[in-house]
């Protein structure tokens, strides 16, 4: 009998460490954890999970309970330290194995290692798009800029297949335990109708998306073109908030592009779609790389950024109440619904670093409470390369104004979220 630990990872297929738990197992029982971090406060007050985000993980994971029951199981839901609680269910229900996927980043590995100590766990490696085992290079040799990496592995790997959804996963008699959670989190908004990610949590609404941006509305065809847009769901993919909890997985988004480029089209806007995951695919070995340098003011560079700790200050950026409008739209974007568009998130972080001088580990940090797609490695990696304190030391300052004239001329989007213009 084996627990399975869903993390990072909230789906059936392609879901390599539950298909070896069943495999390896008579009986399964799939548990989801919440780690006390997820409700602790930022010292400038805000919780490190927004509502927008734990409004998204309750809808995933009420999808992928569903999903669980239709195959005759179900899903624990827990409050406390896994080191704690994996072990307490496992003597309940006479589990001696934990199955589940590593996770790339500082406190996610402690949390592996503390649970580790109290029980066997089997982890596997699931998030990438590329496999860790199959990068042409190790690890702590990974070139030092996105170019190399990229040029490395579409040269020398190759992206393995998707597993196969399961269909049973035998469980136990005992009713699932499932602990109130939702009171941790207090806030609660109701969806903004102005939102550019009107969409819902959990696979079923992410395979959905999938289905609507590549072949019911062929969006995928004209990505490059459409990519640095900032109003409306069809500018950009808005795969992310799935990727980041695993409800969607790299390798399923990869294989319907394959069969979207031999169907309908194959140009650079195709390309682009799977550049972006090795983006995304090159953050998470970095982290893995550079462990709580990651999350440290000097930065992968271990250097001095100059920048300060005025509240006031980061007050006006945070609630879009600086002398940017642009800036200040896609702040208000942000707390309003959880969404940023990437060209967004880019000047937003630009103008709090480069302009207001701020620490960036604060501008990282409310955008850790604030987004729907949170990954700590995409989050504070792409923090990192705008202050110029990551991998690449080029300075990434951003001319907002001038970013503005470009991508909203009409001022649509600062109209719509700032109602001036
Ligand atoms: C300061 C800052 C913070 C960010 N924080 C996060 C974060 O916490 N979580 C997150 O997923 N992305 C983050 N990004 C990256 C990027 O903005 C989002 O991934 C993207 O806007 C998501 O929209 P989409 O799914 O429509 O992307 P698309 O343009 O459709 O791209 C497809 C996928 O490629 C990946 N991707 C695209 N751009 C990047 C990038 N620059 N870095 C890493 N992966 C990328 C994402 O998984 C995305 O879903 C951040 C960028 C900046 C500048």
């Amino acid at each position: 009998m084996g627990l399975f630990w869903f993390r990072s990872d909230l789906r059936l297929e392609d879901n390599e460490a539950l298909t070896a738990a069943i495999a390896q197992c008579e009986k399964v029982v799939p548990v989801f954890c919440f780690s006390p971090r997820l409700w602790e406060k930022h010292p400038l007050g805000f919780s490190r999970t927004g509502a927008h985000r734990i409004q998204f993980l309750k809808e995933s994971l009420d999808d992928l309970q569903t999903a669980l029951q239709e195959l005759g199981n179900d899903l624990w839901i827990v409050v406390g330290e896994p080191a704690e609680k994996l072990p307490e269910i496992a003597e309940k229900v006479g589990a001696t194995v934990v199955f589940g996927h590593r996770e790339a980043a500082t406190e996610e590995i402690r949390e592996e290692e503390a649970v580790a100590n109290k029980i066997d766990l089997e982890l596997y490696w699931g998030s990438t798009l590329y496999h860790l085992e199959d990068l042409p290079m190790p690890v702590a040799s990974l070139p030092a800029v996105f170019g190399g990496f990229r040029r490395k592995v579409e040269k020398k790997s190759s992206i393995r297949e998707v597993f196969a959804r399961p269909t049973a996963i035998p469980g136990v008699d005992q009713p699932a335990n499932q602990e109130a959670y939702l009171h941790l989190f207090p806030e609660f908004v109701a969806k903004d109708k102005r939102t550019a990610f009107p969409f819902k949590g959990g696979s079923n609404a992410a395979l959905a998306r999938l289905k609507e941006y590549l072949w019911e509305g062929d969006h995928l065809g004209r990505y490059k073109l459409t990519r640095n847009g900032l109003v409306g769901t069809n500018y950009s993919s808005k795969f992310s908030p799935w990727l980041a909890n695993g409800s969607l997985s790299p390798r399923t988004i990869y294989q319907e592009v394959k069969r979207y480029e031999e169907a309908r089209v194959k140009n650079d806007s195709t390309y682009w779609l799977v550049f972006e995951l090795i983006w995304r695919d090159f953050f998470h070995f970095v982290s893995l790389q550079h462990g709580r340098n990651l999350f440290l003011y000097q930065g992968l560079q271990r250097v001095d950024p100059r920048l300060g700790k005025q509240q006031a200050t980061f007050w006006k950026w945070a609630e879009g109440r600086t002398k940017d409008g642009f800036v200040n739209a896609n702040q208000l974007e942000l707390s309003s619904t959880g969404w940023m568009s990437n060209r967004g998130r880019q000047n937003a972080a630009s103008y709090l670093v480069h302009d207001m001088g701020i620490d960036w580990r604060w501008g990282a940090a409310w955008f850790e409470s604030q987004l729907l797609d949170y990954d700590p490695c995409s989050n504070y990696g792409n923090w990192q390369y705008v202050t110029g304190i990551g991998n690449d030391t080029r300075t990434k300052k951003f001319d907002t104004q001038w970013q503005a004239e470009r991508y909203d001329p009409k001022g649509r989007f600062q109209q719509l979220w700032t109602g001036m213009f």
